[in-house]
């Protein structure tokens, strides 16, 4: 998605990738460096710190500001590749999360950055979590990845391809294998419909349209000229 996008269908959001950049460093499975649980991605970018934006309307039901992460909820069900339900989503690593607690669709939630509290340095990235239920929980499993950290998740991690759809405009580089569905550039159609004709409409037109070409020939006819076409 891009700074202000906003995209729904009936009244109802579609939950949109939070960033307009797709580079994926990490994904997630028990041989992973740091993701060994779960489906979290960790997310390059061109510089940092970078933006990302709500992927709907949203507010922040967690944070942990010494590891930089936050977990967001819908506001209300969006749409999303798996139908339509509440979201919850979990951002890390923003070295300054946001005073303001709810967002709006499209509204700036946070940057990339390298707030860890663990040992060592991490390279500055976000490490984007979600699910498809309301109000997730962070969960620390009693797992260490080959990082050497305990491995933690949002309870009912599910993969991003399957919670968020993309707006059409992101720039993607890399995403290592895995394909997102994008929201129809267009409204879709309405449905058709037969007009509507009015009380006593379409044969009276027919029959007005009729006495106007017959009125028309008779005063050719009049003036001498010859009626070349009706
Ligand atoms: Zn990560």
């Amino acid at each position: 998605m891009y700074a202000g996008q906003k995209a729904s269908k009936d009244g109802t959001q579609y939950c949109l990738f939070p960033m307009d950049y797709l580079k994926a460093n990490q994904l997630s499975g028990p041989d992973s460096y740091s993701h060994c649980c779960g489906h979290p991605v960790d997310w390059g970018f061109p510089y940092n710190p970078y933006p990302y934006y709500a992927p709907c309307d949203c507010t922040r039901i967690w944070t942990y500001p010494e590891n930089g992460q936050s977990i967001y909820t819908s506001d209300a069900p969006v749409w999303t590749p798996s139908g339509k339900t509440y979201v919850s989503f979990l951002f890390a690593h923003d070295n300054s999360i946001p005073a303001q607690t709810h967002f709006y669709q499209g509204d700036l939630i946070g940057h990339s950055g390298d707030k860890w509290s663990g040992s060592g340095y991490i390279l500055a990235h976000c490490h984007l979590d979600q699910s498809l239920v309301h109000n997730d929980v962070i969960v620390r499993y009693p797992y260490t990845c080959q990082l050497g950290t305990y491995c933690y998740a949002l309870g009912n991690s599910a993969q991003c391809y399957d919670v968020f759809y993309l707006g059409g405009s992101e720039q993607i580089v890399d995403t290592l294998g895995m394909t997102f569905q994008t929201i129809p550039s267009t409204p879709e159609p309405e449905p058709w419909e037969p007009p509507v004709v009015p009380p006593g409409g379409e044969g009276d037109l027919t029959a007005g349209g009729l006495l106007l070409l017959l009125k028309y020939r008779n005063r050719r006819q009049k003036h001498g000229k010859r009626v070349t076409r009706l």
